[in-house]
């Protein structure tokens, strides 16, 4: 098996901001694995949040990575085999997950979903992001919005997080997820709870810093929206600790580093009765993809972040009236849509 990689820079269609930082483009890294005809693909979408950038990944896969060669190991062997070489980058460790998964369905003639023993079925709408950025410019984003049914609005600006909601609702009255992406203090996040509740909103996503776990256990109590953790819920680890602060958490390959892990924390979750939103970082079809084989175990869906960018490279999920269609193919289920410098 031959493995490669590239850095690829992925262009927003509208610059993206959120309460902490703004970006017009993202550099990722996608990682191929050839046996034969298979090709596999993976995608790591670091995060400066979580101290990850595309530098660290690509020393370390400089620094070359041991793929077992032998041809008896059991997928679980490979995986740890693998994982063992990646300095704990979760990003990372996420795009060899999606890659080795990929290429072991490929191998058994299977898609993902179906040899992890999921039925096809019809899947919850996913949201699309309004992201913040100039207020002039919501009535278009809103008009682009029109195949989605559910909007996620990023809050968590300085003052002007009741107008953003005001304009939006100048144009539409769908349902609108909030994520505040910790931009929030006390007073603001108990004053926001309120008088969102009256604006068709689902609920509210991370409204205070991760350290400040003390403070949405509070909230969760009084507020009439559920509270969901993002920056709060990143490994299945987490949920003993946060399981009481929120009413459901957002799962992501990017933060839990695998699909493995995706589905520990999605059956934890579970057990302790939080509900479960299956969401991503901005990134291209290959990351959204992989994560759509997940996606009839979860309540939620927040799986848009090829959707937002210009130059995805790849196609494999669809969205169709709003809701996934995971395509019908072995694997992933990955195409590549144009030819590019060192893309497979
Ligand atoms: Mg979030």
């Amino acid at each position: 098996m031959k493995l490669s990689f590239t850095t690829y820079r992925i262009f927003l269609k509208h610059t993206f901001g959120i309460s902490r930082s703004s970006n017009n483009w993202y550099d990722i890294v996608l990682i191929f694995l050839q046996d034969g005809e298979i090709i596999a693909r993976g995608e790591a979408a670091p995060s400066l949040r979580y101290n990850e950038s595309t530098e660290k990944i690509l020393s370390i896969l400089n620094r070359g990575i041991i793929l077992p060669d032998d041809s008896s190991i059991t997928i679980d062997d490979m995986l740890v085999c693998v994982y063992n070489q990646l300095d704990n980058i979760k990003s990372l460790q996420a795009a060899f997950s999606m890659a080795i998964w990929d290429w072991w369905s490929q191998k058994n003639n299977k898609p993902l979903f179906d040899l992890l023993g999921y039925k096809r079925k019809v899947l919850p709408h996913t949201s699309f992001t309004i992201a913040i950025g100039n207020i002039n410019d919501i009535e278009k984003k809103i008009e682009e919005a029109k195949p989605y049914d559910i909007l996620k609005v990023k809050l968590g600006t300085p003052n002007k997080d009741k107008e953003i909601i005001k304009e939006i609702r100048k144009y539409t009255d769908k349902m609108i997820r909030v994520d505040a992406n910790e931009g929030w203090d006390y007073v603001t996040a108990l004053d926001m709870c309120k008088w969102l509740s009256d604006q068709n909103v689902e609920f509210i996503e991370q409204p205070f810093p991760a350290e400040e776990l003390e403070k949405s256990k509070k909230l969760t109590k009084l507020s009439p929206l559920d509270i969901y953790a993002d920056e709060n819920s990143m490994l299945s680890r987490d949920i003993e600790q946060i399981k009481s602060s929120f009413d459901g958490i957002n799962i992501k390959l990017m933060k839990c580093g695998s699909i493995e892990e995706a589905i520990v924390m999605i059956k934890e979750a579970k057990k302790n009765g939080l509900k479960i939103m299956l969401g991503c970082m901005v990134e291209t079809s290959i990351g959204i993809t992989a994560a759509s084989h997940l996606a009839s175990e979860v309540d939620k869906i927040d799986l848009d972040g090829n959707l937002l960018i210009k130059n995805d490279p790849y196609s494999g999920v669809r969205i169709v009236n709003g809701r996934l269609v995971i395509p019908n193919l072995n694997g992933l289920g990955i195409k590549l849509k144009f030819k590019h410098d060192n893309l497979l």
